[in-house]
Order: structure tokens, then sequence, then C-alpha cells
């Protein structure tokens, strides 16, 4: 099997045995690759202060079986994008999405779309003082991702009988969303999905129109709260239809809203409850 040199976001990692780490990355042309990177606590020489959350690099590595992990041999820093992990509310908005990728890519799939919004994302939460509507702008990434990892509903039809969604205009431009298909149900549907609940046709707008978005026009982009409101709900039902969990980071995001304060201990917690490694190793 080949050797692989490429560009990647460090999107998870922990500690194995007295000197090695176990780390995910996203990389640029082969998407997420579990890793090891052998003796990397005591080679400053090959892995020179580069293995942190968020921290773009560049790594050589080898490929020794599909199914087993990447051995790292070397890993350059190429942007750490530190201010992330300085700023609470930064660091825990990016954990959440760290953990949609995570969770919801496959493994060495290619996604170069995605990998270029997540540097869009680290350099927009790097800069999070200084930024204005950021949660607009979370909720933008958010819509974002959903469509670039392929979640976006069938937005036409009705998911239960297949009825055509257009039709039904006349009823306040209202769509039922149903967490249970994971997709958009007719207001005939809607009795047999208790858990359905509506989103409006601007949330269906900025969820069509989502992938068209670059920074710039990220920036100019605002919108009502109940929008707001509607697409933060709407992305976590889908996230979690999709990968069949809840996110624990989210949970940590909500309990840190909900207070609108610092919690002294959510930091600590959330960098335990996003090591997610499959070897179950912290
Ligand atoms: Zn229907």
């Amino acid at each position: 099997m080949p050797r692989v040199k490429d560009n990647a976001f460090i999107i998870n990692k922990s500690d194995y045995g007295e000197s090695d780490i176990i780390i995910t990355l996203f990389s640029a042309s082969r998407g997420k690759i579990s890793c090891i990177a052998k003796g990397a606590k005591r080679s400053r020489k090959r892995f020179p202060g580069s293995l942190e959350l968020f921290s773009r690099v560049s790594f050589n590595g080898f490929i020794k079986h599909p199914l087993a992990l990447t051995r790292i041999d070397e890993c350059q820093l190429v942007q750490p994008y530190l201010n992330i992990q300085e700023e609470l509310k930064s660091y825990l908005n990016g954990c959440y999405f760290l953990e949609i990728v995570n969770r919801c890519s496959a493994e060495r799939q290619s996604n170069p779309a995605l990998f270029n919004l997540l540097d869009d994302l680290f350099s927009f939460l790097s800069a999070v003082p200084h930024n204005r509507n950021f949660s607009c702008r979370i909720r933008l990434f958010e819509l974002q991702i959903i469509t670039l990892l392929g979640f976006k509903p069938e937005l036409s039809h009705c998911l239960d009988c297949g009825f055509k969604l257009g039709n039904e205009k006349a009823r306040g431009n209202l769509f039922n969303f149903s967490p249970q298909t994971g997709g958009l149900v007719c207001n005939r549907c809607r009795p047999r999905h208790p858990a359905a609940f509506n989103v409006s046709q601007g949330t269906i707008n900025l969820l069509n129109q989502a992938h068209m978005l670059d920074n710039k026009l990220r920036n100019k982009v605002n919108f009502t709260p109940q929008v707001e409101a509607e697409s933060a709900r709407l992305c976590r039902a889908l996230l979690s239809w999709h990968s069949g969990c809840s996110f624990k980071s989210l949970k940590i995001l909500e309990r840190y809203g909900e207070n609108n304060g610092i919690d002294k201990t959510a930091a600590k917690t959330m960098n335990k409850l996003i090591t997610l490694n499959k070897y179950g190793v912290r």
C-alpha cells in the first residue's frame, strides 16, 4: 500500500501507551483518516508541537493495510488556529463541528469541499471576539456541513406518501420536518409523525442556497431569530437521524448557552467527551 503525503486538520486525538498518539485527520484528498503517530510524545523533531485539535498540518504517512491505522511518520504545523483553544465560545462550538465531521464522515472518502469549509470555519472561530452575527454564521456553517455530508433532505416530496410538496404552498408556507424520516412530510401525513415540527420557507431557502455561500457572502447573510432556531433544530435532527446518536459536545454547548455564562468544567468535560476513538483509548 502507498505512502501518503497530504495536508489535513486534526479532528480528534488521544494518548496511546507511553509515547504514541492516536489521531484522526481530515485530509484534503482522502477525507477522514485514522492514524497512529508512533513516538509522537517523545520526538520533537518529527512532531514539533503540531498535534493539537483544529491544527492544519502537513503529514507523511504509510498505509500498511486498508483496514489498519495509517502510520504517521512526520507531521509539520501549517496553521495552528491556536485562538480557538483560548476562547471558550470558539472552543465549544469548534468541538461540536469536530464531532460532526468525526462521526458523520466515512473513512478515506475524499470531500475537498468539506476540507475547504473547515478551513473557513476555523478561521472564523479564531476571530470570534471580532465577529458579529456569530450565531447566524454558525447556523450557516451547520447548514453547509449538512449539505456537504450529503444529509440535505429531499425537499420536493413527502417522505411518507410521495405527495408533491409544492402543492401545499397555500397553507402559510410552512413545511413539516419529521425527525423520524429525516425529511419533510405533507400536512395529511403529519398526524402520523408526532415529533414533526414546522419549518418555514426561509429556512428551506437557506438550506437550498447554503452550498453557494463563500466567506464573503456568509458575512452578509443575516436572518430572523425564528429562522435561526428552526435551522438549528433541523440540522440537529438530521445529524441525529443520520448518525443514530446524540452529540455529546452539543449537550455541553446547550448547557453553556442556557447558563449564558461559562461553566468552569465545560471545557475540561468537552475535552474528555469528544475523544471518540473506536479503540476506547483515552
Ligand atoms: Zn404525505
